[in-house]
């Protein structure tokens, strides 16, 4: 399928789910950044503990590599209404409907042929404990790794995109990536 002929197709089934926000770019407008992987480190009490982030996801220039072997980026945001968003449990709550939507897609994406990779704005949280790093992943097929995980800047990506990053009040803004080829 060509890639026009794909978008289209992509973003006939969109309306049927809860996506704000969406923009078509190429892997170039990715910046990949060794600060943001310093921020992991020294902020993020996931760091360490998880397949779906650092140092498990590998180096930044490995996730650079793995996100270059694909042709195309779709970049997404959903939208949650928490009762106060300076809590952070609260917030992070809200994280499973994102990566349902997530999912929705890599299926409408599988369906035009494409294979993906799909990145998420926060750690993965479906095992109550990650086997990192004892065992492999439980569900390598459903684990969506960490957007700043990969040392990604996601404010500029958002900036490139024409994405609104902060919808401000009570509202998280969760940002999706799919990088896409075709199988
Ligand atoms: S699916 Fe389970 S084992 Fe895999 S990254 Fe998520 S929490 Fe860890």
């Amino acid at each position: 399928m060509a890639e026009q002929e794909m978008q289209t197709s992509v973003e006939q089934e969109l309306l049927q789910l809860p996506i704000v926000q969406y923009a078509w770019l190429k892997i170039q407008d990715v910046t990949f950044s060794e600060r943001v992987r310093t921020i992991c480190r020294q902020e993020c009490p996931r760091y360490g503990k998880s397949w779906a982030c650092p140092p498990g996801v590998g180096s930044v220039q490995q996730c650079q590599e793995r996100c270059g072997r694909y042709d195309g980026l779709f970049v997404f945001t959903t939208i949650a209404e928490v009762q106060d968003i300076t809590n952070m449990e609260e917030t992070l709550a809200t994280r499973g409907g994102h990566e349902e939507v997530t999912r929705q897609l890599q299926k409408l994406f599988g369906e035009c042929g494409l294979e993906t990779l799909a990145l998420s704005g926060d750690s993965c949280a479906i095992c109550p404990e990650c086997a990192y790093p004892e065992q492999p992943c439980r569900f390598p097929d459903r684990m969506i790794p960490c957007i700043e995980g990969y040392g990604i800047v996601t404010p500029l990506l958002a900036e490139k995109a024409g994405i609104v990053f902060d919808n401000g009040g009570n509202l998280v803004t969760w940002f999706g990536l799919l990088f896409y080829r075709a199988r």
